[in-house]
């Protein structure tokens, strides 16, 4: 059994689909241990992303995560971590898998409607960066 952070990002948050998001999890018998809204300062940007920071796309990242709220979730079930990923597809929508989130609700590269944990180091990374006492 392993946690993972899981994040709405801002465009999934204003087209309302959190419930919709939250099901999939759900119908894959994972579990909700934590969730909150949560708008992202130019701060924890930096932290959050900070393997992204001298990216040549990283301040239009950085503009669009702190554009409005994000749904900040802890998920807990078997691998998670992986599973996760592959429940949400790639980081392109264009080329994510058929039936998977990005594929389904993506809009491009950059505004792909979701986060999740690439690794276990860095899901305990971000829930202790989110979820300070968890
Ligand atoms: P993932 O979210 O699939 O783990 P990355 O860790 O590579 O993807 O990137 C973090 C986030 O940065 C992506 O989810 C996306 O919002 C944004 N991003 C990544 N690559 C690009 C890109 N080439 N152009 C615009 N935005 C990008
Ligand atoms: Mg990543």
């Amino acid at each position: 059994m392993a946690n993972t952070f899981i994040m709405i990002k801002p465009d999934g948050v204003k087209r309302a689909i959190i419930g919709e998001l939250i099901s999939r999890f759900e119908e894959k018998g994972y579990r909700l241990i934590a969730a909150k809204m949560v708008t992202i300062t130019n701060e924890l940007a930096d932290q959050h992303y900070q393997e992204h920071r001298n990216k040549e796309y990283y301040p239009g990242l950085k503009e669009y995560i702190t554009s409005g709220p994000v749904f900040a979730m802890v998920w807990a079930g078997e691998d998670i971590v992986e599973q996760s990923r592959i429940l949400i597809g790639a980081t392109d929508p264009a080329q994510a898998k058929v039936g998977t989130i990005r594929a389904d609700f993506g809009t491009d590269k950059r505004r792909n409607v979701i986060h999740s944990s690439d690794s276990l180091e860095n899901a305990r990374r971000e829930i202790n960066l989110f979820f300070s006492a968890l």
